[in-house]
């Protein structure tokens, strides 16, 4: 069933938590290329959602098409390995690895996903992304803005052909929350990546023709 056009494709999706209310989900096509908000209040299932595209949840129903790959007919190791070469996620809360360097912690994606370490690519999205200069500092002196910034550099390390932010502007004022929603634009046109969006954040609405909403 692979389809070229198409770098996602979700059907009749929905997840249940123990003891919690059926999540279902609309059906989604999603273009190479494209840029999509997918918005809901708080606990509409935005990430469970998320979860099930990056290969982590495995839905109770229905099926994700990753560039034609059904990901959950994949091994684990098949699917950790197709993760790492196509999918870059900024999560919630960004997470890093706090006994190391800024630049290290972008190195390490390289590494978790197989591939050859490029420090030149580091420094060139620290550049990008307005932390030039910052490479040998701790994550922990970062500000929170920094390090959402980092944590989309860390993401498109490997170049991936679908980048996920989850709620990426939630914690950050109107100018921040506007930086970084061009720098997401930005880098996913410059690269041809399509990207997913997923945010309860309304300042977003105007600024992504695809949308899906989540009740
Ligand atoms: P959102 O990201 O839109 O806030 P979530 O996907 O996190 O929504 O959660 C959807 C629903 O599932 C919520 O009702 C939430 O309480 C519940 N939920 C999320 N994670 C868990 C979990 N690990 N165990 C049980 N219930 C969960
Ligand atoms: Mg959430």
């Amino acid at each position: 069933m692979a389809d070229p056009g198409y770098d996602l494709i979700c059907q009749d999706l929905s997840f249940q938590y123990q003891g919690g209310k059926e999540l279902r989900y609309p059906d989604l096509r999603l273009e190479k290329g494209s840029h999509w908000l997918i918005i809901g209040p708080s606990g509409s299932g935005k990430t469970t959602l998320l979860n099930m595209i990056a290969g982590l949840l495995k839905p109770e129903h229905g099926k994700i098409l990753f560039l034609g790959t059904e990901i959950y007919a994949l091994s684990s190791k098949d699917l950790d390995h197709f993760r790492g070469e196509n999918l870059g996620i900024v999560f919630q809360t960004p997470r890093f690895f706090s006994a190391m360097s800024v630049l290290q912690n972008l190195l390490i994606s390289n590494y978790l996903a197989g591939k050859k370490q490029s420090k030149e690519r580091a420094l060139y999205l620290l550049h990008t992304l307005g932390l030039k200069g910052m490479e040998r500092k701790n994550v922990k002196e970062l500000s929170l803005g920094e390090q959402q910034r980092l944590s989309l550099a860390r993401a498109l390390m490997n170049s991936p052909e679908i980048l996920i932010a989850d709620e990426p502007t939630s914690a950050l004022d109107d100018k921040n929350c506007d930086e970084l929603t061009n720098l997401l634009e930005k880098e996913a046109n410059e690269f041809g990546t399509t990207l997913i969006i997923v945010s309860h954040d309304a300042r977003l609405k105007s600024r992504f023709p695809n949308q899906i909403e989540l009740k």
